[in-house]
């Protein structure tokens, strides 16, 4: 999904309220077993109570099926009626989404059924198993999280900062306007806090620095374990391309020449376009189809071995981003087909180690 920061935070009145006071219950309810303190939170009044417990059951689907991998901790999961950019964040441990996904392609909106959505929560769910359990096995990603508490003060600065100068040229162009020459202190002033500015800016990057090298490298990895546990949840190698899939998109990106194949990449089965795409969800392509040909396929094997499965696949993972950290030089746009035939290995090795043999 993309992870476009489109939060429209609307408490809609007492109705959502008492939704949001019947999902803090049933969490607790089920706390002992499932879903930790997952707090489901509708956002405004086209989301039913029943539609809230659809996502309530996907959320204890996959935490059923996670092994030794810990649940995400205090998770919360914003439901909006309808949305056309689901996305988790994974350091606030939250989950934006509509019960209906929805597109508008040449200025006419279309939704996907409320069923589709429910591999959608699967996946971004998955981007909050996968943090939580990242953060235990790679300490520079664990460093670069808890960096992005030491750069609040220095962005709160840097905001400050900000209005400053927004109110100083305001002031030079009023002068400007009335004809009159700006008095020297202002402009000088201007040119302190520009200066300041470039400082604190340079902070925050140093502060980040680790954080975002993680991140960049993990990014089609963290999409292809999302997607791993969409197709656990679902039992089908084309849940998250069919949940988001518009045949009207579609061709219309075809016609122009571009993203023709962004969604048969996420589509495990896919026979057609296991190719070149750089692109962070799409890169892993021929890792998707290795993994369902050798594995997921078998229905006993996704129900049985759904655990071990996704530790196998998070320790592939995290053994891969540790290379890619090491090997600054092995780029993901050179190297897509030596990147997907070693995560492949790293998987099998892994599956191997836990006993799980290959289908085929
Ligand atoms: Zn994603």
């Amino acid at each position: 999904m993309k992870h476009t920061i489109w939060a429209l935070r609307i408490i809609a009145g007492a109705v959502a309220m008492a939704w949001s006071l019947s999902a803090v219950a049933g969490a607790l309810l089920c706390q002992a077993v499932f879903a930790p303190e997952v707090q489901f939170r509708p956002q405004d009044n086209g989301v039913t109570p029943k539609q809230v417990e659809s996502f309530r059951e996907v959320v204890n689907d996959v935490n059923s099926r996670l092994g030794k991998l810990q649940a995400p901790q205090n998770a919360e999961i914003l439901i909006h009626s309808e949305h056309n950019a689901p996305f988790a964040d994974q350091i606030q441990k939250s989950i934006t989404m509509g019960i209906r996904y929805s597109r508008t392609i040449n200025g006419k909106t279309y939704q996907k059924a409320p069923s589709l959505a429910l591999a959608i929560l699967a996946h971004e769910y998955g981007h909050l198993v996968f943090a939580e359990n990242y953060l235990h096995r790679e300490p520079l990603y664990a460093e670069g999280v808890s960096s992005l508490e030491k750069a609040k003060p220095f962005e709160k600065k840097f905001a400050e900062l900000e209005l400053q100068k927004t109110s100083l040229a305001a002031q030079m162009k009023t002068f400007k306007e009335a004809g009159k020459p700006t008095p020297p202190e202002i402009i000088q002033r201007h040119t302190a806090v520009s200066t300041m500015m470039a400082r604190v800016r340079d902070q925050i990057q140093d502060i980040k620095a680790d954080y975002r090298k993680v991140t960049a490298i993990k990014e089609p990895y963290d999409e292809f374990f999302a997607d791993v546990v969409a197709v656990l949840y679902s039992g089908k190698a084309d849940a998250i391309s069919k949940s988001i899939v518009f045949t009207r998109g579609l061709q219309a990106s075809r016609l122009k020449g571009q993203a023709t194949q962004t969604l048969e990449q996420r589509d495990f089965e896919n026979r057609r376009h296991q190719n070149l795409d750089t692109r962070p969800h799409n890169f892993f392509s021929a890792t998707r189809s290795a993994i369902w040909n050798s594995y997921l396929a078998s229905p006993s094997l996704r129900n049985k071995h759904s655990g071990e499965i996704l530790e196998a696949v998070m320790d592939a993972i995290t053994k891969e981003i540790s290379f890619k950290l090491k090997n600054p030089d092995v780029s993901f746009q050179k190297n897509w087909e030596l990147l997907n035939s070693r995560l492949i290995e790293a998987i099998d090795q892994q599956m191997a180690s836990r006993g799980i043999a290959k289908i085929k």
